[in-house]
């Protein structure tokens, strides 16, 4: 039922169509999956916009971590009882889930991660260590999140490296000329933001890996911000590594995926030491395990990642390109509703852009602006959301940022609006 209801794309932009859409009971059916939405802060009916930090969780994200825990908590791969066959069972098939979802092609590419930023870290110190040189560059860009700067540096500095930045425009979109400037045989590792947590703006990735493959370049796609609302294929894209955190997709947090490709993460050393990623232990010598496993050491977050089985089917029943189709519709709601409001500018013009609605508005610092939305029970983010260098690029301090996911409404984004209209007559 809510498949044929998301399924319905056609007129999306149309806001009567979306009005109508929204008020359909089975659209209701979708945000009712989540428990949380229902209550009230602050006096007020929650109206959560910051799910660029984290969605919030359908119930049977959190059913599935409780039956886990009251059914077959137990450790995995080493157990032969049947709690324990019965937990690596669960946990083998979310990789197989996440293999099919982000299309890889073997589970086996596919290793648990803490998140989006153990993923890079694991990539820059196993990956940099043993392929950087003195004189090497690493390409990022002028929009990473500074999970996506600060690893790149730490082994740039450790190696010897040279790290580049690719420029920003006005418009919050990638400097393409100033991509291929940059670029040069001394590239060893291009590592780019597949969608600006700030702007919301979708970069051209494909065009990138395929440039850095021609001198020869590793690429990594920071998917943290897409992988809940673009289509992804690691194979069509033919991106070396792939890193995302399941709970910006409607899962748990505290685990998160790095996809790569099988010949690179061979030809690896391991990132972390312990049990799990061996085959042989002795004190003359250790042998590592077999992929994924050799990247995976110590016991794992088996009750999360049991759960993000459960997101990965909420998305997959929903249908990513019906749920994009709709949260665009959102977001070009969202943009005319703020262009209304005077003295507000959108920061982030891309012509590519999802789900992020970042703005600034004159006279008023984003801060006092959150804590007053807060009071109405409106949750935003303000503040430089993580990419300070994006913000000193921009000459702003920071950024108040309404992000959308799927439950959200065109009735939420009419109170945003509202409550904005409020603040700016008592903050003025
Ligand atoms: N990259 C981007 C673009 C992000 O938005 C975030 C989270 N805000 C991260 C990386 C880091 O993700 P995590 O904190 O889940 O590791």
């Amino acid at each position: 039922m809510i498949s044929t209801i998301m399924n319905a794309t056609p007129t999306m932009l149309d806001h009567q169509n979306t009005n109508k859409r929204l008020q359909d009971p089975i659209w209701a059916e979708v945000r009712a999956q989540f428990p949380i939405l229902d209550q009230q802060v602050n006096g007020r009916q929650l109206v959560y916009l910051d799910n660029a930090a984290t969605t919030q969780k359908p119930k049977r994200v959190i059913d599935a971590i409780s039956t886990y825990y009251q059914e077959y908590n137990a450790n995995i791969h080493r157990g032969l009882h049947s709690l324990a066959e019965r937990a690596t069972a669960a946990y083998e098939d979310t990789r197989e889930a996440v293999r099919a979802y982000i299309n890889a092609k073997e589970a086996a590419e596919v290793i648990f991660t803490r998140g989006t930023t153990e993923g890079i870290n694991l990539v820059a110190q196993a990956w940099g260590r043993a392929n950087l040189n003195p004189g090497d560059e690493v390409l990022i860009s002028g929009m990473e999140h500074h999970s996506n700067i600060v690893p790149w540096q730490m082994i740039c500095q450790e190696r010897g490296a040279k790290l580049k930045v690719i420029a920003v425009t006005d418009l919050g979109e990638l400097d393409m000329a100033s991509f291929y400037d940059q670029i040069t045989e001394w590239t060893k590792m291009v590592a780019v933001v597949h969608v600006s947590n700030a702007l919301g703006t979708i970069n051209p990735v494909a065009e990138i890996v395929q440039a850095a493959k021609k001198v020869g370049a590793y690429t990594l796609v920071d998917g943290a911000q897409s992988t809940a609302h673009l289509e992804i294929d690691v194979q069509a894209l033919d991106v070396d590594f792939f890193a995302f955190s399941s709970h910006k997709l409607y899962g748990p947090t505290g685990i998160g995926v790095l996809y790569g490709k099988r010949t690179v993460l061979d030809a690896m050393p391991p990132y972390q030491g312990g049990g799990e990623m061996i085959k042989e232990v002795s004190f003359e010598g250790t042998t590592y395990n077999e992929l994924p496993y050799k990247f995976e050491a110590g016991t794992p977050n088996i009750a999360d990642t049991v759960a993000l089985l459960e997101a990965i089917n909420f998305v997959n029943e929903l249908g990513k390109p019906a749920m994009h189709a709709y949260e665009q519709s959102l977001l070009t709601y969202g943009t005319e509703q703020l262009n209304t409001i005077d003295g507000l500018r959108i920061i982030g013009q891309a012509a590519n852009k999802i789900s992020v609605l970042s703005f600034a508005i004159d006279g008023i610092h984003p801060q006092d602006l959150g804590i007053l939305l807060d009071t109405y029970g409106i949750a935003v983010r303000t503040g430089h959301h993580c990419t300070q260098p994006l913000m000193k690029r921009l000459g702003l301090p920071g950024t108040t940022r309404a992000s959308l996911a799927i439950y959200n409404t065109t009735s939420e984004v009419d109170l945003l609006v509202t409550g904005l209209r409020k603040a700016v007559k008592m903050l003025r």
